[in-house]
């Protein structure tokens, strides 16, 4: 059975197909400018990759050429074969604790959390429009970042705020990355060989956030309402003190988009260029590494006492799944804790194995996440 991955964004349109339950992924693209002049699609297919520029005045012709490529590759003969379409939602609210089915009800509520996620939601209800049009017989499915944090208790979510916000507008915690948090705490328990487990799972790409997973459910998570809370971001500051004086506006633009990594070293969000600094021994490449990395073994230290002990560390995502140094830094730096890196098994990049030395009191791991394969899974069951 065909299963589709699908991200909307408010100009792309992500997609990966996956043959059920075997996992083996049939083809993965992009479509990129919908809506917009020089629009143009990458697809990778039978082991080819192929990019074609093409008018995607919007979503649902981004489909139809989506189903074509399908056809002409001979992956489908029929549009019967995709039998269920995966979409991926940013905020699912305390509505969804689940990935469900994209009845009328489910787009209704995704539609009336759009005020805590204007840019995502909306663009996804326009992918999951697009999708029931050009594929009616497929099970249309809504997947939530959200939906796994939702077992955290409310000591955990709330803030200390005035109540009423709470009741009133919403105002908690509900957390991010939470496909990735629950693919790789599946697959961390799978390499354990068990499901009682007290985890902490570390995604640290340009957004980054780390949960702690105990017996396979998430008790805290270190992003809040808004993807800028916790960790120290590509360009986003994380946990600060809000009363910095700025206006709402230019509070978007400077703590989302001017601080994090490129706001303390001035040259670069990618942590690829912040490694290069240190190289050529720029001083604020040197602090913008240190604070990085003790933000993220503060959250550690943080769900480690919260979890009452920890029976692993998974790191994963684009920092975590690729820099040798952040990973080794983090590591050494929970030396109290018995924790041993093997530098010779740490070097490397994005391939799933333990990090630690056999007599490490915890050991950590990498495992690559694979949030398209955790949205076609959850469709798949349904
Ligand atoms: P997103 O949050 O956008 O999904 P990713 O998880 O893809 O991000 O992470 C992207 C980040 O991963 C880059 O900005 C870069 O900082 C980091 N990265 C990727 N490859 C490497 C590498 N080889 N070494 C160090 N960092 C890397």
């Amino acid at each position: 059975m065909i299963i589709l991955s699908v991200n909307a964004g408010s100009s792309s349109l992500k997609f990966t197909g996956f043959e059920m339950p075997s996992e083996d992924v049939l083809i993965s693209g992009v479509f990129e400018r919908i809506g917009i002049d020089n629009s143009f699609y990458t697809i990778k297919v039978n082991g080819e990759k192929i990019k074609k520029e093409v008018e995607l005045p919007n979503h649902k012709v981004a489909f139809e050429i989506l189903i074509k490529e399908l056809m002409d590759n001979k992956i489908v003969e029929s549009l019967d074969e995709i039998k269920g379409v995966g979409h991926r939602i940013v905020q699912g609210g305390a509505y969804f604790d689940k990935t469900v089915i994209a009845d009328e009800d489910a787009v209704s509520k995704i539609d009336e959390l759009a005020s805590l996620a204007p840019l995502h939601n909306h663009a996804a209800i326009v992918g999951i429009n697009a999708a029931k049009e050009v594929m009616p017989n497929a099970v249309q499915t809504v997947v939530f970042d959200t939906a796994f944090h939702q077992t955290m208790a409310p000591c955990e979510y709330m803030y200390a705020v005035p109540y009423a916000w709470y009741k009133e507008y919403g105002i908690r915690k509900y957390g991010a990355h939470g496909t990735s948090h629950k693919y790789v705490s599946q697959r961390m328990n799978e390499i354990l060989g068990r499901n009682d487990t007290k985890l902490i799972t570390c995604h640290i790409g340009n957004g980054a956030s780390i949960s702690a997973v105990k017996d396979g459910k998430c008790v805290a998570t270190s992003m809040g309402l808004t993807p800028n809370a916790g960790l120290i971001m590509g360009s986003r500051c994380g946990d600060m003190d809000a009363t910095v004086g700025m206006t709402p506006k230019e509070m978007d633009i400077v703590l989302n988009k001017q601080s994090g990594l490129l706001g303390i070293s001035g040259v670069s969000s990618d942590s690829r260029d912040i490694e290069e600094g240190i190289k050529n021994g720029n001083e604020r490449c040197i602090l913008a590494q240190e604070m990085y990395v003790k933000r993220i073994v503060e959250y550690i230290a943080k769900y480690y006492v919260l979890l009452g002990g920890c029976d692993a560390i998974v790191f994963t995502a684009g920092v975590g799944e690729n820099s040798i140094s952040t990973r080794k830094e983090i590591l050494n730096k929970l030396a109290v804790l018995g924790i041993k890196v093997d530098e010779e098994a740490n070097n490397v990049r994005g391939e799933e194995r333990k990090i630690t030395t056999d007599d490490s009191a915890v050991p950590a791991y990498i495992i690559p996440t694979n949030e398209e394969l955790m949205i076609a899974k959850d469709t798949y069951s349904l």
